[in-house]
């Protein structure tokens, strides 16, 4: 389990999206790609702003 950084320079394998645990096939990518798709980037990034806010408020 998981992507690697091959000697090109490319991501090969295959990441679990950080909101679902899809798995994603990097398929030699320059960057690994986190998320299946993009909603599922912009929901854990709103989790993340709760959270700050949560700690904020106490
Ligand atoms: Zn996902």
């Amino acid at each position: 389990m998981g992507a690697h950084l091959g000697d090109d320079g490319r991501y090969y394998g295959e990441l679990r999206c950080r909101w679902c645990e899809t798995h994603i096939k990097q398929g030699g990518r320059h960057k690994p790609r986190l998320y299946c798709r993009g909603t599922h980037r912009w929901k854990t990034y709103g989790m993340r702003v709760v959270g700050v806010f949560a700690a904020i408020l106490g």
